[in-house]
């Protein structure tokens, strides 16, 4: 028998957008369980910036899950615990499909096994592949090119099966690129391995790295570097609330992207970073990356119309300010 306040559980709560979603609920009154199996989430961060309850364990662990589920009062989960590096997807795809595809499986069996049904779900605008029409919708038709993507779109394919078949509802959100950091520079983002534009550029910055490489100067863009909708982690985290609410009032599953609707190049970020940093940030040209399109631009009107989403920092400069805050704390 389960028993307590309405609880809602975060996988990977200890992670970048975990942990910003966990802020997000505590603040709106909910009580949080963060799982997480810590191979890249940051359990400080949740015990002593969030000051949440974390529990140490895998998706892929049922008997952790049907203890939690049989003995708290969970009424809905938030996942985003899943490996992410595309590059590494490429070389060992095994690791991936056993935990982005196997483990959600686990978690989702777990769940309808235990009457829990709503699920808000991160995915990502790499299931697109390459643009067809920009900015893109949530009809662009889907076109994973990692197996990382693959993760993700395959469990799209389950949420809507499971819908059919257990009425387990769903709210899943495609991100363009998370970025930025909490206003209060306590939370932020600490990946091993860094691979991202605007920690990477932050790093150079604070001289943890020598210099910066923009992968890519020939690209049919203005000034010939990659363009990105760089999307505040606060403003994802609002929407997972809003997504949360939606469900738990009897809202159907959906699909929603998440994005600024604003590009903006590698170089631009680049500059804009030297001008909130007031560094030099060394940035050499190299190659392009293989993968990258030249543009990712979302709409995300139909999170603005359907779940009233509004983005409260749009800026680039006040995403690249909270993520400098951030880093100057860590690693300054
Ligand atoms: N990028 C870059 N140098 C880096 C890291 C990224 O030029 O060290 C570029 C990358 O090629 C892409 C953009 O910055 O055009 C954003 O890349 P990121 O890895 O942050 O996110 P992605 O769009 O790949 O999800």
């Amino acid at each position: 028998m389960s028993e307590g306040k309405e609880t809602v559980l975060v996988t990977g709560g200890a992670g970048y957008i975990g942990s910003h979603a966990v802020l997000a609920l505590l603040e709106a009154g909910y009580e949080v369980i963060v799982l997480d199996n810590l191979s890249a989430g940051h359990p400080e961060i949740v015990k002593d910036v969030l000051k949440a309850e974390l529990i140490v364990g895998d998706t892929n662990d049922r008997a952790c899950l049907d203890q939690l589920f049989s003995t708290r009062n969970i009424i809905a989960v938030m996942h985003f615990a899943a490996y992410i590096v595309v590059g590494e997807s490429v070389s060992n795809p095994a690791k991936y499909y056993r935990n982005n595809v196997t483990g959600t499986l686990t978690l989702l069996e777990a769940m309808i096994a235990h009457g829990i049904k709503n699920f808000v779900f991160s995915s990502t605008c790499a299931i697109y592949g390459m643009p067809e029409e920009i900015p893109m919708t949530e009809s662009h038709p889907h076109n994973p090119l990692s197996p990382y993507a693959a993760t993700k779109d395959t469990i799209e394919t389950i949420l809507a099966d499971f819908d059919r078949a257990y009425g387990l509802k769903s709210i899943t959100f495609r991100y363009f690129n998370a970025s930025g950091a909490d206003k209060s520079g306590l939370l932020g983002e600490d990946h091993h391995p860094e691979t991202h534009l605007i920690p990477l550029t932050l790093l150079t910055a604070l001289n943890k790295r020598e210099c910066l490489y923009i992968f890519g100067t020939d690209y049919p863009t203005p000034d010939g570097t990659a363009i990105r909708d760089y999307i505040h982690v606060s403003d994802i985290a609002d929407a997972h609330i809003l997504g949360l609410k939606y469900l738990l009032d009897g809202g159907k599953s959906d699909v929603f992207n998440l994005g600024n609707g604003n590009g903006f190049s590698v170089k631009e970020v680049i500059e804009n970073a030297r001008q909130v940093t007031g560094k030099k940030i060394i940035a050499h040209e190299s190659e392009r990356r293989p993968g990258d399109a030249p543009i990712l631009v979302g709409s995300s009107y139909k999170a603005t119309h359907i779940l009233g989403w509004k983005p409260q920092y749009p800026d680039l400069n006040t995403i690249i300010n909270h993520a400098w805050q951030w880093h100057q704390k860590r690693h300054g």
